[in-house]
């Protein structure tokens, strides 16, 4: 998307906002990001105490990768930062504090089984940032962009997760699948039976390219899009 103008991306970083938080993995916590063309700035929606299902184009807030948190802020927003900084082909950061994904970051040992086809950039190996804080510095936020590697996910012990992809599309396609995954593992886990994952022999790459192209990010967007008309803005006024 080397195309879009940054008035595009506001509109679609908005539009994602409200389609996350129509899924309830975005509320009074959580966030996502947008890197803009130019790699020093980025997008990231408001930060807690503002209303996700209401986020307009001008509730977007414009950062340069530089920004220190001020109050008003997402105040985990260097974990946008540093990916941008340190990830530059990572277009779109999001995080979530959802409840199957939460669950998931408190096991001793996060399962790995692919349970269905379209979480198939579900790690082999799942990274784990182990920290009981908020990642509310610099330091911690390099710290958490290093954990995560070249995967999609990552989880944050007792937090929530982080979910990025190469297209804000592909990040919000695969947050939304990220917590249905999840909350498949925790089912299973519950109900005990025997389970029939994805053959281990299955190449996850392989797999992901054939069943989730960015054609179907862009229109599973688009089909999401419709269902978060937006009303009065993230702050309430009109
Ligand atoms: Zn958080």
């Amino acid at each position: 998307m080397a195309d879009t103008t940054t008035a595009d991306l506001r509109s679609q970083l908005a539009a994602a906002t409200r389609i996350l938080a129509q899924h309830h993995l975005v509320g009074m916590f959580g966030h996502v990001s947008v890197l803009t063309n130019d790699p020093q700035t980025y997008l990231v929606c408001p930060g807690a105490g503002a209303r996700k299902d209401r986020c307009r184009a001008s509730d977007i807030i414009e950062l340069d990768l530089d920004r220190e948190f001020t109050p008003g802020l997402p105040l985990e927003l260097y974990m946008h930062s540093e990916v941008h900084r340190l990830k530059p082909h990572i277009k779109s950061l999001i995080h979530v504090h959802s409840p199957a994904l939460v669950a998931l970051a408190a096991m001793a040992e996060v399962p790995t089984d692919l349970l269905m086809m379209h979480a198939s950039f579900w790690p082999e190996s799942m990274p784990v940032w182990e920290e009981p804080d908020l990642v509310r510095d610099r330091a911690a936020a390099v710290a958490l962009i290093e954990i995560l590697g070249d995967e999609a996910i990552a989880l944050l012990r007792w937090h929530g997760a982080v979910i990025v992809g190469g297209t804000l599309q592909e990040a919000l396609f695969r947050a939304i699948l990220a917590e249905e995954h999840a909350s498949q593992l925790v089912t299973a886990l519950s109900h005990g039976r025997p389970l029939a994952p994805v053959p281990k022999t299955v190449d996850r790459d392989e797999l992901y390219a054939k069943v989730l192209s960015a054609r179907t990010h862009d229109m599973h967007f688009g089909y999401a899009s419709t269902f978060v008309a937006v009303e009065p803005g993230a702050r309430g006024d009109a």
